[in-house]
């Protein structure tokens, strides 16, 4: 049996009441008795001396009556049992003996005559008799003894009586105080006890109920102590429902509490059989503000962003951050697509607006995915993906652009994963080749080395443009060990036309950011250590984008690319990020005008404009410059007018098979223009 606190406590408190209470009229009643029967003992005594004072003349004078007297005197007082005077040999003179005693009467046995010796005989020790002898003499001469036996009998009997009442009252007594006691415990403590329990099963539960505080005393101090604690666990119980549920950074939902909403409002719109429309929102080249403003402005950014969007929507419309730079906006209940379009347009126009950050001005752009429930999918996960799928394909179109989701787009993913799979197995099964296009001195007199250009050859889908699959191998990292591939192959081919006596002139190779975060130059320094590459036939070909990486450890790796000595170009000038700063900070060696500058030559007046402003400028860095994609005779004769060191494009020659190529040098003539560059003329 369990026993509650209440109970141990008082049981322990009746234990100890009634045990001090007994012990304490044990005490006094034993007291008592013994006073009582030191009393009994004196009044025996006095009758005793008193007799034997005066029962020596009635001895001497053979009186017996009187000496019958005197016994049945003593033997009449209250408990005395017996009173005999015996002559010095021991014979009874007189006696008196109280027949109505029960210890007498048991002695005595029911009929028995009465034998005053035998009866003295067998009460003697007796345990209930106080058994007193008192010496008769006259003048030193002993007459006899007189002999009296007095009962504890009343003694015991009040006693008990005593013991009776007092346990009465005792217990009486020590109920009560147990009573008063458990009541008194019960409320003040047991009470206070049994709320904090219910209070704690219910904090288990996720309940924050405070308990009253009723006291000042130590259980106060506990229900108050309990009460801070519940107060701190529903603070932090707060807490790490924001960190699990919030984004830390903007303070919008996070995407945990974002497919909440969405599960959420699936099944309401099933029920209510409404439309509603989720919105894909990522910022277009985030990356880049990180990187060339730095983090907190970029987390400015982002924030501001956030407080944007919130502020465009209604009030049943969720914004939620789902990392990095991606949003996601549900705008329950939407009529129809216009509806969807209008929204997304907001979006766009309020996330575009410039703004001041950290005093500078900041112009966001961003690309919104839209999939609409119930047509683009009945399932969370269906509907992200394809508002992802939408995002994606937005990017794609360009800045600034919204688009629906479509089943073709899925159509299209699953092509692009189809390519990934593809291209992972490419390289083994020797898809991949390296094609070369010939980049010729000024005025196309010289040719001077070629750009390496990756082709690959799928078995159904015929060759696939590096535009489409670089990208891609970006994105997916690929690009390493493909670049890789790439470096080798170029450099064993140098090694090899070295080798067989062919003057092939530089190397320029395309090295992919990605490639380039890698630890680069080590690599580099290794293939040009087994091929026996000297420095100046290689020409590394970077783009802006690179620039716009960590920019410490940008600088290292190409001081690091400078140190093995190979010639860095960089690639696609105009098309990027550009920055005069860049080129001065990280010393190229050469620098290639994209194709799109040179297409509008020499009608178009802003290509003049800026293709003479690159030259100018690439001089005075000491740059060398390459014209890239010259495809006419009038756009090789502005460049060389205008002092362009190299140039490259299909007027000269377009991108041929290794093969071809080196016959293509073989057929060269010192000083003879190309074939194509002849006709042209
Ligand atoms: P890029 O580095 O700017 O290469 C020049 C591109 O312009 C090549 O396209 C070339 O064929 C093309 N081109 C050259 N002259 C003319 C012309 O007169 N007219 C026209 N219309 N086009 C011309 P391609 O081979 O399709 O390569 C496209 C891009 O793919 C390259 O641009 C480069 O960024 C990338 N790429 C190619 N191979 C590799 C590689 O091995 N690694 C990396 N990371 N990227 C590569
Ligand atoms: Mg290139
Ligand atoms: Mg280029």
């Amino acid at each position: 049996m369990r026993l509650g606190l209440g109970a141990k406590f008082t049981l322990t408190v009746l234990t100890i009441l009634a045990g001090t209470m007994a012990a304490n009229t044990l005490y006094f009643l034993n007291t008592a008795t013994e006073f009582h029967e030191k009393q009994l003992v004196e009044r025996g005594r006095a009758l005793g001396r008193l007799i034997s004072l005066i029962s020596p003349d009635a001895i001497l004078g053979f009186d017996f009556l009187l000496l019958n007297d005197y016994t049945r005197e003593v033997s009449s007082q209250r408990d005395v049992v017996y009173g005999v005077i015996l002559s010095p040999k021991g014979d009874p003179i007189s006696s008196y003996v109280n027949d109505s005693d029960p210890l007498i009467q048991k002695r005595l046995g029911p009929g028995k005559q009465k034998d005053i010796s035998t009866l003295l005989k067998r009460l003697e020790g007796e345990s209930d008799l106080i058994q007193l002898v008192f010496p008769i003499s006259h003048n030193d001469v002993v007459l006899g003894r007189f002999l009296v036996g007095i009962s504890r009998e009343s003694l015991q009997s009040e006693f008990r009586r005593q013991l009776i009442i007092q346990m009465l009252v005792l217990t009486t007594l020590v109920l009560f105080l147990s009573a008063a006691i458990h009541i008194v415990f019960r409320f003040n403590v047991l009470y206070p006890i049994q709320q904090l329990i219910a209070a704690s099963q219910k904090l288990g539960r996720g309940q924050y109920a405070p308990v009253e505080v009723k006291s000042a005393d130590e259980l106060g101090l506990l229900a108050r102590a309990f009460n801070a604690m519940v107060e701190a666990v529903r603070e932090e119980q707060a807490k790490l429902h924001r960190q699990a549920n919030f984004d830390i950074l903007t303070g919008l939902p996070n995407r945990m509490m974002a497919l909440d909403r969405i599960a959420h409002e699936i099944s309401r719109a099933k029920r209510s059989g409404e439309r509603f429309a989720m919105f894909f929102i990522d910022l277009d080249n985030f990356k880049d503000v990180n990187d060339s403003l730095g983090h907190a402005v970029g987390d400015e950014l982002l924030v501001a962003t956030g407080a944007r969007v919130l502020a465009t929507l209604r009030d049943a419309d969720t914004v939620a951050r789902l990392g990095g730079d991606e949003f996601l906006v549900l705008a329950p209940d939407v009529a129809g697509e216009v509806q969807v379009e209008e929204i997304a347009e907001r979006l766009i126009r309020t996330i575009s607006e410039p703004q001041d950050l950290n005093g500078r001005k900041v112009v966001a752009r961003c690309s919104v995915g839209i999939a609409l429930f119930p047509e683009n999918g009945e399932t969370v996960e269906t509907l992200m993906a394809n508002a992802d799928n939408a995002m994606y394909q937005a990017k794609a179109a360009g800045q600034g652009s919204a688009i629906f989701f479509t089943e073709e787009m899925n159509t299209r993913l699953r092509e692009r994963m189809q390519m990934e799979q593809d291209l992972n197995v490419a390289i083994e099964l020797g898809q991949l080749a390296l094609h070369f296009q010939p980049i010729f001195d000024s005025g196309g007199q010289r040719h001077r080395g070629a750009e390496v250009l990756l082709r690959w050859r799928h078995p159904e889908r015929g060759n696939i443009s590096p535009v489409d699959f670089i990208p891609l191998a970006e994105s997916t990292g690929q690009i390493v060990s493909i670049g890789d591939w790439v470096l080798e192959q170029a450099c064993s081919n140098w090694y090899k036309w070295h080798a067989a006596g062919i003057d092939a002139g530089f190397l320029a190779v395309n090295i992919s950011r990605i490639q380039f975060r890698k630890r680069f130059s080590k690599r580099l320094a290794e293939l040009m250590s087994t091929y026996a590459i000297p420095p100046h036939a290689l020409e590394l070909e970077i783009t802006e984008s690179v620039l716009l990486d960590d920019h410490h450890q940008v600088a290292e790796e190409l001081s690091s690319l400078r140190a093995v000595g190979v010639n860095l170009s960089l690639d696609d000038f105009g098309t990027g990020y550009s920055s005069l700063s860049y080129l001065k900070r990280f010393q190229f060696d050469v620098l290639k005008i994209d194709r799109s500058f040179i297409t509008g030559l020499p009608d178009s007046a802003d290509d003049v404009l800026l293709v003479k402003a690159i030259l100018a400028m690439a001089k005075g860095l000491d740059l060398k410059v390459v014209a890239e994609g010259v495809e006419t005779r009038s756009q090789l004769d502005f460049v060389t007018a205008h002092g362009c060191d190299l140039t490259q494009g299909y007027l000269l020659a377009k991108p041929m098979d290794e093969e071809a190529y080196v016959n293509f040098i073989k057929n060269l003539k010192p000083g003879v223009q190309p074939r194509s560059l002849a006709a042209a003329r």
